[in-house]
């Protein structure tokens, strides 16, 4: 199998194709901290693309609670499970070496089997990724065990779920709010298993795409995505998944004046938790060093957005700014060594943060750049002991043609009403 680079990892990895990666890469950053699960962004995508017969249980975008609730259900702790049971035959401990913080490696180096490596050791002619199919009555459900911990739960420590961190002293009880889709992954494992060839990943956004034609339902991409963001549609026997709503992308959307618009999921989110971008790529496969573009300066400058289980090995393109409030095993296990850094930048925001932070579902089109304008010392206090001042600045994004779509204060201003007109409802 050909050794590819993966970044997340800090090392190069075996997949079964060569690199091959596009110019710009479709990428998004959430923060969990801002949730509501109102689920808005869930209809905004199946009201477009997943209405019709035979979706009825296709959510491609959907909101879980963590850690009990997952759609289709537990599906990232019976991968854990199985990826435990892999290095408990090979007899590898995983861990995470280095530092970290580096640029091109970040979290250190993952010393640990991913899918594509443990399925190379455990099933080498039979499968491309460790896997496995969830049954019809898993998918039922995008957000069962909302809000609560039911009885009937997986214990911690079962099904692969961190020990450690399923309670906190304080409360008998804990949980957050995950927002997925498909990752649009640099190695994608959908990809990787298909027999037919029919899944790809296009050469100007990155996106990973099922070609209809080509498939023939043998459902290969839903066993070996990780995230289970493939999904077989039983009337039509194919698979399908998130296009990354690929014509607005394009600037074909009637309100996008002809460039890249964000797509519905990340548009419609009232809770702002949402920034999609698309992130220039070198030939190489490295993020070029453009500190300007919103998610580059957020995942590789300040490092406050996290991949999801990076572990895996096909190098997400969602990012998260963790939860504030999760106890931390849990945490690292599921968004890797950086969570602890990441929410000490997020608790005391350098001022830049602060500012970009506002752009979060500040406009439909696509952010390609931004800049700050300093702004006056409005604010002084002591995080975690330390002093930090908040700056009243203005950031301000422009789009792929560099013309500005927003500008935006660190504080809102206030807006009086003149007399004729007060503030009433
Ligand atoms: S629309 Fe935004 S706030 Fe609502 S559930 Fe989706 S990500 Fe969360
Ligand atoms: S998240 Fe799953 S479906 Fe999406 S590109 Fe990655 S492996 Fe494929
Ligand atoms: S990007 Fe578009 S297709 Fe994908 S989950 Fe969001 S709304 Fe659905």
């Amino acid at each position: 199998m050909p050794e590819v680079r993966n970044w997340q990892l800090g090392r190069t990895m075996s997949y079964p194709y060569a690199e091959h990666h596009p110019e710009h890469q479709f990428a998004f950053v959430f923060n969990i901290n801002r949730c509501i699960a109102c689920q808005t962004c869930s209809m905004a995508c199946k009201s477009t693309w997943t209405f019709s017969k035979g979706q009825e249980a296709m959510w491609w975008n959907n909101v879980e609670t963590k850690p009990y609730g997952g759609y289709p259900n537990h599906w990232d702790a019976r991968l854990l499970g199985m990826l435990d049971e892999a290095h408990a035959t090979a007899g590898v401990e995983p861990s995470w070496a280095d530092e970290g913080g580096d640029r091109e490696a970040p979290y250190g180096t993952y010393d640990g089997l991913t899918i594509f490596e443990a399925a190379a050791l455990e099933k080498p002619q039979l499968q491309q990724a460790l896997g496995y199919l969830p049954a019809d009555e898993d998918w039922r459900a995008p957000n069962i065990f909302e809000d609560v911990t039911p009885a009937g739960r997986p214990a911690p420590g079962s099904l692969g779920l961190e020990a450690e961190g399923a309670t906190l002293p304080e409360h008998t009880a804990w949980f957050f709010y995950l927002q997925r889709l498909c990752n649009h992954c640099t190695y994608p494992a959908c990809l990787a298993a298909c027999p037919r060839q029919a899944i790809y990943k296009r050469p100007e956004d990155g996106v990973v795409l099922i070609d209809q034609e080509r498939c023939r339902g043998y459902r290969k991409c839903v066993e070996a995505c990780p995230y289970k963001k493939s999904m077989y549609r039983p009337t039509t026997r194919v698979s399908e998944k998130c296009v990354a709503c690929y014509p607005r992308l394009e600037g074909l959307d009637p309100a996008s004046d002809g460039v890249p618009m964000e797509t519905r999921c990340m548009t419609a989110c009232p809770g702002r938790i949402r920034l999609q971008g698309l992130v220039p790529v070198a030939p190489d496969g490295t993020w070029a060093d453009d500190r300007q573009n919103p998610v580059t300066f957020l995942v590789r400058h300040e490092q406050v957005a996290l991949p999801l289980y990076p572990q895996f090995g096909t190098e997400p393109n969602g990012f998260y700014i963790p939860p504030r409030w999760a106890p931390r095993p849990y945490l690292r296990q599921m968004f890797g060594p950086g969570v602890d850094a990441a929410i000490a930048r997020y608790r005391a925001p350098s001022r830049e943060l602060l500012a970009v932070l506002q752009l979060f579902r500040a406009s439909q089109r696509v952010i390609f750049r931004f800049e700050i304008e300093e702004g006056p010392l409005v604010f002084e206090t002591e995080i975690d002991g330390q002093p930090w001042a908040m700056y009243d600045d203005t950031v301000i994004g422009f789009d792929k043609l560099g013309r500005e779509v927003v500008r935006l204060s660190v504080e809102e201003p206030v807006h009086e009403r003149p007399a004729p007109r007060p503030n009433s409802i």
